[in-house]
């Protein structure tokens, strides 16, 4: 059995992960990391099996860790609409304060990678974004945040920790149920620059926590990094299951 710290529990993506590992308690146990006791109460029913802190805060990182053998980090800023948009004008975000994406998936992300190698940790799963290749992508320019930069530099960090890594880096998410699609892999992009015919860069947060789960237990699934997006429902007569053979698609470096 293997234990595990998710970090962003209390997120969208976080929280289908810790549930989906709590299921499975032969093969995983697990500790859920979030920063909002409440929060996860109100997901959880309890806040049992949860330790809080902040990434931003380092030394709030390491009693979480303790006795931990892999780490899925699912921390992530998130914009906010500023007031809502006048009629014809498009609306503006803004990161909370302290909120920034330099701050949370950069130092933050390097602060749990540091916290990990100190706590002696085997494996580290990180879920990032697709498009971080691109530049001038749409997505850095969100209130001034960089966000695609800063999340590819923490995978840079990760992958120059020694530590072994599975990078994970999600389409657009969806909230539509997991197991109903085939799931395609790539790299650098391709499938924003060159899209395959009648699929859209999309997956949902459904098959990517389960894709979380399967990379914590599969040996193909070490020290590699790729994008993953899904087939719509309707053109995936075969739905993704054996995850050793997709990830044996996979390949080492960012
Ligand atoms: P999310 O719901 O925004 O969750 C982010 C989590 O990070 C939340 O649980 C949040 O805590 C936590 N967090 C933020 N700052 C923190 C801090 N300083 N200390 C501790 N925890 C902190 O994420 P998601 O939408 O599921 O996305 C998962 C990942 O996929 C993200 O990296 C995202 O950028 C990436 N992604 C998203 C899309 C998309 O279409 N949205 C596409 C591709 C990739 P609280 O619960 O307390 O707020």
């Amino acid at each position: 059995m293997k234990h595990v710290l998710v970090t962003g529990a209390t997120g969208r993506t976080g929280a289908l992960v810790l549930k989906k590992l709590r299921e499975r308690p032969q093969d995983f146990q697990t500790r859920g990391f979030a920063r909002d006791a409440a929060k996860a109460k109100e997901l959880f029913g309890s806040a049992e099996g949860f330790v809080f802190g902040d990434v931003t805060k380092p030394e709030t990182l390491a009693g979480a860790l303790a006795g931990v053998e892999a780490l899925v980090i699912l921390t992530s800023s998130t914009p906010r609409m500023k007031a809502p948009p006048q009629p014809g004008e498009k609306p503006q975000f803004e990161f909370a304060a302290g909120g920034m994406p330099e701050e949370v998936d950069y130092r933050g992300q390097k602060a749990q990678i540091d916290a990990a190698r100190a706590a002696s940790v085997a494996h580290v799963v990180l879920v990032g974004s697709m498009g971080g290749t691109i530049e001038g992508h749409p997505l850095n320019r969100l209130g001034d945040g960089n966000v695609l930069v800063w999340k590819r530099k923490a995978e840079a960090y990760l992958i120059d920790s020694g530590l072994d890594y599975t990078i994970i880096r999600p389409g657009g998410l969806l909230d539509k149920p997991g197991g109903m699609r085939e799931l395609l892999v790539g790299k650098d992009d391709a499938f924003l620059k060159n899209p395959p015919e009648g699929v859209p860069a999309a997956v949902p947060r459904a098959d990517v926590a389960e894709t979380v789960a399967q990379a914590l237990l599969s040996p193909y699934a070490r020290n590699k990094a790729f994008d993953v997006i899904s087939r719509p429902e309707e053109s995936s007569p075969a739905p993704t299951t054996d995850f050793d053979r997709l990830f044996a698609g996979t390949t080492p470096g960012l």
